[in-house]
């Protein structure tokens, strides 16, 4: 029996990255939410990923939807302005996003009140 040949037919799954128009990480669509310009000048949140129009990527991340909208980062990336309407879907959106738990901090605690009296004694 003659084992010849590697393994060498799965290539690797290539992931499509976007960057978060707020924070500008590059992850993976699947990471990230689309907001999509239609074709008739709207601007809405596309569930499904396969609206057609201009589309912009924002993490599921209050703190960046909240950038975003603020600082028109959407308009700009979209290159439309958002109607009251369409700001008003947004809006309910981000209102369903969750408050984000503030990242663990791998910093040591400097609390004044730490109890760490372990002088070192033997
Ligand atoms: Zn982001």
């Amino acid at each position: 029996m003659a084992k010849t040949g590697t393994a060498q037919m799965k290539r690797p799954k290539h992931l499509p990255l976007r960057t978060c128009v707020a924070c500008r990480e590059t992850k993976t669509k699947r990471e990230l939410l689309r907001v999509v310009r239609t074709p008739d000048g709207h601007v809405l949140i596309d569930a499904t990923g396969k609206k057609s129009g201009r589309g912009a990527y924002l993490c599921a991340r209050l703190s960046c939807w909240q950038k975003a909208l603020k600082e028109k980062r959407l308009e700009h990336e979209l290159e439309v302005e958002i109607s009251a309407e369409d700001r008003a879907g947004l809006d309910a959106f981000v209102a369903t996003l969750p408050e984000e738990t503030p990242a663990p901090a791998p910093t040591k605690a400097s609390r004044g009140q730490s109890r760490t009296q372990n002088t070192v004694q033997q």
